[in-house]
């Protein structure tokens, strides 16, 4: 087996260590041995979701309940710079799939807000899906073999958290505002974190708009065209990703 070969990667239940013996969870463990037809004796790897990944033996390939001995540690990746979306969850399947592209583009952190145009059967919506949010941003940063997976925050009040996100770079996305570009290439330093608030179908108010300012973000606009929420993180997500790439080089 070439070590070049791309092995498969499972989610860990806890903490690990080498030549511990662990054993999957019922869903990681059906993934491994009933849809990919992985058995035992085979290598796979682990990882644990904070960060920590691990080279592992498959020791009983049950689909259930399948044990997997941890060999070694694979080398860290490199520490990132924390990106965390905050955004007014949009309704239904929409939301999943901004926790899924996030995911995919490397948001460690998800914090639903509830802005003034949010209704109040969606702001109760949001915190009964928080788990299901988890679960997503878990199967996505499985499949886009990341080591970390992202957490997924209870909804907070859209005025507290902008009061309470103090660090890095702050940015709301707001139709109109200067655009994201302009604003990045005038940024001479990576910053430690990015935050990036997203408002709802019906839109921030002129009022939380300046309340974030007045707390520190910057509004910007990602173009010409009114986006959906979920459009409207993926893009400014997606931007960032871009820059933080071309400042590394
Ligand atoms: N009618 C609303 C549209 C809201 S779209 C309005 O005019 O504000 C949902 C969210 O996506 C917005 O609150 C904003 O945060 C973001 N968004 C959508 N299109 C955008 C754009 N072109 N530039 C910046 N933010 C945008």
């Amino acid at each position: 087996m070439s070590n070049l070969e791309r092995l498969r990667r499972f989610l860990a239940p806890g903490p690990c260590s080498p030549g511990q013996v662990i054993t999957l969870a019922a869903d990681q463990s059906r993934h491994m041995v009933t849809v990919l037809r992985i058995g035992t004796g085979r290598r796979i790897r682990v990882f644990t979701g904070q960060g920590d990944e691990f080279a592992a033996l498959v020791e009983d390939a049950d689909s259930t309940a399948a044990r997997v001995r941890i060999v070694e540690k694979c080398p860290a990746q490199p520490s990132a710079i924390r990106l965390t979306v905050a955004f007014a969850p949009p309704p239904g399947q929409r939301a999943d799939i901004l926790i899924e592209k996030a995911t995919e583009l490397g948001a460690d952190s998800f914090q639903p807000i509830l802005c003034e145009r949010v209704q109040g059967f969606q702001a109760a919506a949001a915190a009964r899906r928080t788990e299901r949010w988890q679960r997503k941003a878990q199967d996505a940063a499985r499949q886009s073999e990341r080591a970390s997976v992202p957490e997924v925050q209870r909804p907070q009040r859209f005025e507290d958290y902008v009061n309470g996100a103090r660090d890095g770079l702050r940015l709301i996305a707001f139709p109109g505002a200067p655009g994201l570009w302009g604003l990045l290439t005038g940024i001479p330093e990576v910053p430690d974190s990015v935050t990036m608030v997203v408002g709802p179908a019906g839109g921030l108010t002129s009022a939380e708009l300046d309340l974030a300012k007045q707390a520190g973000f910057r509004a910007v606009s990602l173009g010409p065209r009114i986006l959906r929420a979920e459009t409207a993180a993926i893009c400014l997500l997606g931007g960032i990703v871009l820059w933080l790439d071309a400042m590394r080089e």
